[in-house]
Parts: structure tokens; C-alpha cells; sequence
């Protein structure tokens, strides 16, 4: 009798200790791999870079610029929101943006123009997106308009409602408009 409680005991002990285990294995599964996934998000974040020198754009919440009036010897650092299609920017109140001039941007690291050369009006940055692809982010360099053209490959996405000022400059198909 004594034999069999202690076999018990033992099996129970066993029992316990494998349950405990597996749940104990289970939650440390669980965290690892939401630590892989949050990684993963870091990693795989929407990156914006200068077309020269490939040093990211993009602090925090915005792609930072620094960026001077056409004609004009004042310059100023300029946040935009890199969610395309929306056009808010924020800058220190010694400089402000006013709608319907034209500005020159420069990337905050090498100091390298933005502006296209090829396109009048469109200022180039460089976009890698969530999956590591590459796209060439063009945006209105005239303070106010809403133009954005996200161009990779054979693949163009238009979007605002100004941007059909600067078709000329792609050919792009009725289906990829955006109107934001
Ligand atoms: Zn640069």
C-alpha cells in the first residue's frame, strides 16, 4: 500500500512538473516570439532616405528637411508626415512655410539638393518600404500642393489632388489616382 501511494505520489509529482513545464514553455515561447515580431516591425518599419546619400530622412513620426524659399537665403528645418497623402508639415515659428511659394530642400545630412532636376517642381526622396522594396517618392516643392508619386519599377501610385499639373512628367494610368 505504501508502495503503491508513493508510485502515486511520484506519478502525481511527474504529472505536475510536466504540466508546469509545458506551460512555463509555452508563455516563453510566446514572449520570444513576440519579441522576433516586434523586432521584425522595427526592422521592416517604412524607411524614406536622400536620394544622394542614402541617410535616413525619417526621426520619430516625420522625414526631416531642411529647406530654403526659392530666392532666399533663410533656411529652416521642415517635419513632414511620411504617410502619403497627407501634407501636414511643422517647422520652428521663425520659419514658416507659406502656402504657394516655392522652396528648395536639401537633405539634412550630405547637404545635397533635392529638388529634380529632371522634373520642375518635384523634389526626389527615396522611400523602402515595409517589405524592403524601393520606390522613388516625388512631392511638390511648391509649398500648399497636394502631389505625391510613388514610383517603382513598373509600379505608380498618384496621389492629391494637384498632382495632375505634373502628369506630363509620367504616364500614368487612370486606375493608379488617388484623389486625397
Ligand atoms: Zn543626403
Amino acid at each position: 500500500m505504501e508502495c503503491f501511494c508513493l508510485t502515486l505520489a511520484l506519478k502525481l509529482e511527474k504529472l505536475i512538473f510536466e504540466n508546469l513545464y509545458h506551460s512555463v514553455e509555452s508563455v516563453t515561447n510566446k514572449v520570444i516570439e513576440q519579441i522576433i515580431n516586434k523586432k521584425q516591425e522595427v526592422i521592416m518599419a517604412v524607411e524614406y532616405l536622400c536620394k544622394v546619400c542614402r541617410g535616413n530622412l525619417n526621426v520619430k513620426t516625420s522625414i526631416v528637411l531642411a529647406a530654403s524659399k526659392m530666392n532666399c537665403s533663410k533656411r529652416g528645418l521642415v517635419f513632414l508626415n511620411p504617410e502619403i497623402g497627407n501634407y501636414t508639415t511643422t517647422t520652428h515659428p521663425s520659419f514658416q512655410i507659406k502656402e504657394g511659394e516655392e522652396y528648395i530642400y536639401t537633405c539634412p545630412i550630405c547637404h545635397s539638393q533635392l529638388n529634380s532636376l529632371k522634373y520642375k517642381h518635384l523634389v526626389r526622396i527615396i522611400m523602402i518600404d515595409d517589405k524592403g522594396k524601393e520606390f522613388d517618392i516625388y512631392f511638390s516643392g511648391i509649398a500648399g500642393e497636394k502631389c505625391t508619386f510613388k514610383i517603382g519599377g513598373t509600379e505608380m501610385e498618384v496621389t492629391g489632388s494637384d498632382s495632375e499639373r505634373y502628369d506630363r512628367y509620367f504616364d500614368v494610368p487612370e486606375e493608379d489616382r488617388k484623389y486625397l
